[in-house]
């Protein structure tokens, strides 16, 4: 686990065009959830994809624990994304579904196996593991997606909308499951999302933006029940 801090971090697109993100300072504590909250088009995807090393910063700093990652590899971050459900290899079983972070990062296959059981455990997946990802439901794929991300064991999870492709009573259902393997495992989680509700009932802390700039940042309660 970790904390992750922005410090006045900028995102500039189109040689100077487009300001994305402007002077975004926050910083999410070790085991924290924070939801990252605003409209379409607000920079919430650009602030992750930063964090995560998956876009240049242009401005400002990041750092995962005490490490400043601004020139680090995303490898070598020691974070996971979750994306949508729909980015699993519908050709690979379950199970090197999961294990696929691991072969890339050359880990044996012993302790592969052990992680990607402890995994499927912990999702109730253990009797899917061969399956293909066709062969599953949209609830079950979330958590294949989610099990790629957990047997890292990084010490932070990046989650981008992962809901955004599943029916409104599945998204329902995923909220709560999300949140509560969060709260297990208590690994420090930034969370992206449009919709208000998931801000309201899934994180600790709701991290409110707009235009790319972060308007307010505090518990769901106090942002949302104000007043
Ligand atoms: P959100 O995740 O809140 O929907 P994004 O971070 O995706 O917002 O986008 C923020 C702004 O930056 C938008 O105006 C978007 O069009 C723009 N943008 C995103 N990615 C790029 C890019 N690769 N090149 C140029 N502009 C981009
Ligand atoms: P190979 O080395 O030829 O890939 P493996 O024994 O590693 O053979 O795996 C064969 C298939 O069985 C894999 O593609 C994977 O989907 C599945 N598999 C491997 N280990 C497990 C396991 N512990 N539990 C469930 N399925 C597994």
């Amino acid at each position: 686990m970790s904390s992750v801090t922005l410090q006045n971090v900028t995102k500039i697109y189109g040689g100077g065009a487009l300001k994305a993100v402007k002077d975004l300072s926050f910083e999410v504590e070790d085991g924290e959830f924070l939801v990252l909250v605003g409209p379409s088009g607000c920079g919430k995807s650009t602030a992750l994809r930063m964090i995560a090393g998956l876009e240049e910063i242009s401005d400002g700093g990041v750092w995962i624990g005490d490490e400043f990652v601004n020139d680090m590899h995303p490898k070598d971050r020691d974070i996971a994304m979750v994306f949508q459900s729909y980015a699993l290899y519908p050709h690979m079983s379950v199970y090197d579904n999961i294990a696929f972070p691991l072969q890339i990062a050359k880990m044996s296959r012993q302790e592969t196996e052990k992680r990607v059981q402890e995994a499927a455990r912990v999702l109730e997946l253990e009797n899917y593991l061969k399956r293909k990802p066709g062969q599953l439901s949209g609830g079950q794929r979330q958590r294949v997606a989610m099990g790629r991300a957990i047997v890292r064991q990084p010490s932070a999870f990046l989650m981008d909308e992962p809901l955004s492709n599943l029916d409104a009573k599945l998204r329902v259902q995923m909220r709560a499951e999300i949140a509560g393997l969060q709260r297990r495992l208590g690994t420090t989680t930034i969370y992206v999302t449009h919709d208000q509700v998931e801000a309201m009932t899934m994180g600790d802390r709701v991290a409110l933006m707009k235009d790319g700039v972060l308007q307010q940042i505090d518990s769901p309660s106090n942002i949302y029940n104000k007043p």
